[in-house]
């Protein structure tokens, strides 16, 4: 599906839920795509792309950036804590803040850096052992931990379960956001980001329906 089918489709669902224009952020997600289709979606003006892996961004974004300007990179899958200093170097966004060890880490660099990627702290709304995230029941404690750090938290991300009702899952993030007083609220993919957008997010990440089937890797 073209980039602008994506974009009509988060309009609408943005207008049907009540929502302002323009508050729902597309994370276009480009891991293990061809350069070929970065590049065509880069062509169309779009400037917010989300990776899963620091190793693989890396390779790949700053040549693409040299040739057609500054992308905002959002960083979707879990970060090693020995590769948070190229991660805060590559991207404006971490979206997988789920343990204390890494918050010091991102909270030491950011001292160091004067600066810091705008973070999202991962739920695991699923509360799947295989799956990173921080436990709902832990969720409060943790805002609370990292915000005494001084991290610049933004919102909450997460990945429901494959084979549930995403609704419940996203429901249950918009709540903790809510009562923690966050605003921003990663959730919605391909196949289940207008319910997401219905339910309040604020930054759906789509992949395949942007640049059709990954490469297997
Ligand atoms: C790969 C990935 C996506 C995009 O998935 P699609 O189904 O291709 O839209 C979104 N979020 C995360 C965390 C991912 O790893």
């Amino acid at each position: 599906m073209p980039l602008q089918e994506i974009t009509s489709a988060i309009a609408r669902a943005e207008a049907s839920a009540g929502r302002a224009p323009g508050s729902v952020r597309l994370i276009a997600v480009s891991k293990m795509q061809p350069l070929d289709r970065v590049r065509a979606v880069l062509d169309q003006g779009h400037r917010v792309f989300g990776e899963n892996r620091v190793q693989e961004a890396a390779g790949k974004w700053p040549d693409l950036m040299a040739h057609h300007g500054a992308v905002e990179l959002h960083l979707i899958g879990p970060l090693q804590t020995n590769k948070a200093r190229q991660a805060v170097e590559l991207f404006a966004a971490v979206q997988s803040l789920d343990r204390p060890k890494l918050a010091r880490t991102l909270a030491r660099l950011a001292q160091e850096r004067g600066q810091c990627p705008d973070l999202f702290i991962q739920i695991n709304t699923g509360e799947e052992p295989q799956k990173a995230g921080v436990a709902p029941a832990g969720a409060d404690a943790f805002v609370a931990e990292c915000r005494a750090m001084d991290l610049p938290v933004r919102g909450l991300m997460c990945i429901p379960p494959a084979g549930e009702e995403p609704s419940l899952h996203f429901a249950l993030l918009a709540k903790i956001a809510a009562r923690n007083g966050l605003a921003g609220l990663s959730m919605g993919m391909s196949d289940d980001f207008e319910t997401a957008i219905a339910q309040g997010a604020t930054h759906v990440r789509v992949g395949s329906a942007i640049f059709g089937a990954r490469e297997s890797g």
